[in-house]
């Protein structure tokens, strides 16, 4: 668990409403669950995951209520969903926030990690699936990532899942002592899970496994293709990758993963998601159909860093109040400047011009607006570019309409350069450059 400073906290903010923006345009709308639930509404959505048996922050609360810290968000939205019975459907929803796993912290593997999704409940719809794709495809496009690489896979209906397990269970039996320990501990709970090992001993009996689009349905085969169909329509590129299980269990139909090109192998997936026909009744709910995804937040930053894209940037002021005649015109200048919107901060302890100064030089404000006791008896202030260019001296009632003039002005300097370059799409521009 870390502590995220300024200005990579600023980074966070951001990334959080970039991504607000995108889901909000396609009708999801933020659900906040608590960060503490039930123990059981995570064992019943995958007790043969290492996510729930052994990396849950679980305990005894002082009511003896067996909870837990959530180790991801899915099961949570659809406790609320059968819970809440929503009755417009489909419920579509977006979440951000922490989640716990007692994970062996490495470079994008963190005990507290942050991660943004989204989950439609209710509608069966292959175009839903589209869609809930292509927004996170669009939502890595908008922070300006190039190298991700979206896999996409059916693990059939429940029926077709149960024949394909039963196969694998055979096939990977039929290793025996040669499968790696730790896979033959897997096997015993969930075979499918074995195809995710990264063990050497363990490859080549994955690579000669047999192939889930073997065992499809037509229900299951037909749903696969009109999905595959809808992303080609968006021009979303993605590669078809049969070995692709995912991490928890609940999954059905439709899965899918980004992965980041700068990244280990084990930690290059960035989120990913699917569709689990079955979890909001295994909570108590009626039986209803769902999809969505989870991005890990630490991860993708990760990678924004590796490709040079959406960076942290230290907060642009527009002004620092450098008053050397005891504070009150600072006092009275910063609020005038916030109500009129702007940002501007102060030097404080009556400190020397100097002192100050060096303060509004490491503020990275717009401008330095000096009062000293000239500018106080004229009703004056100086203005001082801090990037160059000459101070002026000008009635305090013209401050603001001084520094706005400026602010548009770079602005539309930032505007033209950027149209020059056109390196990024617009919404990277508008969120990737400026606060
Ligand atoms: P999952 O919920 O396991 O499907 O993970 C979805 C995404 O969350 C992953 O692709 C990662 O980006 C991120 N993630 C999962 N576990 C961690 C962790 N321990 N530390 C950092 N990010 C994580």
């Amino acid at each position: 668990m870390r502590d995220i400073l300024p200005p990579e906290s600023g980074r966070w903010r951001r990334f959080t409403s970039v991504f607000a923006d995108v889901v909000e345009a396609a009708g999801y709308a933020q659900l906040i669950p608590p960060l503490l639930e039930d123990l059981g509404v995570f064992t019943r959505i995958g007790d043969a995951t290492d996510v729930v048996t052994k990396e849950m922050y679980d305990f005894v609360d002082k009511g003896e209520r067996r909870v837990a810290l959530r180790p991801e968000q899915t099961a949570s939205v659809c406790r609320a969903f059968a819970q809440h019975r929503p009755a417009a459907l489909p419920w579509k929803v977006f979440y951000s926030g922490p989640n716990f796993r007692y994970e062996k912290p490495q470079r994008g593997r963190y005990r507290q990690f942050d991660q943004v999704g989204i989950e439609a409940l209710g509608v069966d719809d292959p175009m839903l699936d589209v869609e809930v794709i292509a927004l996170g495809w669009e939502f890595y496009q908008a922070l300006g990532l190039r190298q991700v690489t979206l896999l996409v896979n059916s693990l059939g209906e429940p029926d077709d899942r149960a024949r394909y397990v039963e196969a694998l269970r055979l096939h990977f039996e039929a290793a025996g002592e040669e499968l790696s320990e730790q896979s033959r501990v897997t096997l015993a709970k969930n075979p499918l899970r074995v195809l995710d090992s990264k063990r050497a001993p363990d490859q080549p009996f994955i690579e000669s496994a047999p192939q889930i689009a073997d065992f499809y349905s037509p229900e299951a085969a037909n749903h696969f293709d009109a999905v595959q169909a809808g992303l080609r329509s968006l021009d979303i590129p993605f590669a078809v990758e049969s070995k692709l299980v995912r991490g928890l269990d609940y999954y059905r139909r439709t899965i899918f993963e980004f992965q980041g090109g700068t990244l280990d192998s084990a930690q290059n997936a960035l989120g990913g998601g699917g569709r689990y026909d079955g979890l909001v009744e295994a909570l108590g709910g009626p039986a209803t159909p769902g999809i969505g995804f989870a991005l890990g937040v630490d991860r993708t930053l990760i990678a924004c860093d590796d490709e040079g894209c959406f960076p942290a940037e230290p907060r642009q002021l527009d002004a620092f109040i450098v008053d050397v005649v005891g504070g009150l015109e600072a006092v009275a200048i910063t609020a005038e400047l916030r109500s009129a919107g702007m940002s501007a901060d102060r030097g404080y302890d009556n400190r020397s011009m100097k002192a100050q100064m060096k303060l509004a030089n490491r503020s990275n404000a717009a401008f330095a607006v000096i009062v000293g006791e000239q500018e106080a008896a004229d009703g004056t202030v100086v203005a001082k570019p801090m990037n160059g260019g000459d101070q002026v001296t000008i009635p305090r009632s013209e401050l603001i309409a001084h520094l706005s003039a400026a602010r548009s002005q770079d602005t539309r300097s930032q505007d033209t350069r950027s149209q020059d370059t056109r390196s990024q799409d617009t919404r990277s521009q508008k969120y990737g450059t400026h606060d």
